[in-house]
């Protein structure tokens, strides 16, 4: 009898363990957060180095390792590069698991952060230090956020926001309220609260050194003025969608105004030679606290 009874009291446990694992990885999210990761459009962060043609690859590789970048420091200021913060509602979407924090990982994250003494400062903050040496904290760091998805609306900001962390969230404007991409009434509505520098990420979220000049010029001049139109906020910097770019990206850049720009470069040292190669370090998805830390360590 006693046999009989075991297997039930255990099934209801497995029951109530899933259920409460299940309830913890979809918070209340809405609809449009369990929308599959989008696949036309390229926007995942550095998977899509593998997407980028040859020609592409050879561009990027040749312009993201000179000598004298990984030389050169001024100052050690990480970078973190988020770009879900959200569960990932289909698990056969390989790309979105890497690209995915959930929210609970997120506030631990940030909660590190406090205990270890990092302090948040903006974009500006560290390009005021490089370009006039304004001073920083002693621990600053900077958090972004690429492609402008709508868990950063939901999830992201109030998080920040709870724990007082300034963010930059870099916007590929042409794709602004795309299902799982961010409206503008939220972007205007977070931008009026405060608390997020809203920057490029070009209009189309494309691979800037394949693009003629034309094309270039409407991705960097084109987002920058439709976000300045909408958030009435002056745009100063730029996150190069797939990390791709090279001196004739940056050229362009510079010239329609851009005053730095975010790569996809890994690690935390900072140079005033090198501000359009600005290095981030890519916060894993579906990680765990150990793994962020070591990311931290090995970035410096
Ligand atoms: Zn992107």
């Amino acid at each position: 009898m006693t046999k009989l009874l075991l297997p039930p009291a255990l099934l209801v446990l497995v029951i109530l363990v899933f259920i409460t694992i299940s309830r913890q990885s979809n918070l209340n999210y809405p609809a449009s957060l369990l929308l599959p990761t989008p696949q036309p459009a390229q926007n995942f962060g550095e998977i899509i180095d593998q997407k980028l043609s040859p020609e592409n690859k050879k561009n990027q590789i040749q312009f993201s390792l000179p000598k004298e970048a990984t030389k050169h420091s001024d100052i050690n200021v990480p970078i973190l590069t988020y770009h879900y913060v959200g569960g990932n509602p289909n698990p056969n979407d390989k790309a979105r698991n890497s690209l995915s924090v959930d929210p609970f990982q997120f506030e631990q994250e940030l909660t590190w952060l406090v205990q270890n003494g990092y302090q948040s400062v903006t974009l500006k903050d560290l390009y005021n230090n490089l370009t006039l040496v304004k001073p920083l904290p002693s621990k600053p760091i900077i958090l972004s956020f690429d492609d402008g998805y709508i868990d950063f609306y939901y999830n992201a900001y109030p998080i920040l926001r709870k724990y007082n962390f300034e963010a930059v969230s870099f916007i590929p404007t042409g794709l602004v309220g795309k299902p799982a991409y961010m409206t503008w009434s939220m972007i205007e509505e977070i931008s009026k609260l405060g608390g997020v520098e809203f920057e490029s990420h070009g209009v189309n979220h494309r691979g800037l050194t394949s693009l003629s000049d034309r094309e270039l010029l409407e991705e960097l001049e084109g987002s920058r003025k439709v976000l300045e139109s909408h958030t009435g906020k002056q745009v100063d910097f730029i996150a190069y969608p797939y990390g791709s770019f090279d001196l004739r990206v940056t050229g362009v850049a510079q010239k329609v105004g851009y005053k730095a720009a975010a790569s996809t470069i890994f690690g935390d040292s900072q140079s005033k030679d090198w501000l359009f190669a600005l290095r981030r370090i890519k916060v894993p998805g579906m990680s765990t606290l150990p793994v962020f830390a070591s990311r931290l360590r090995q970035a410096s």
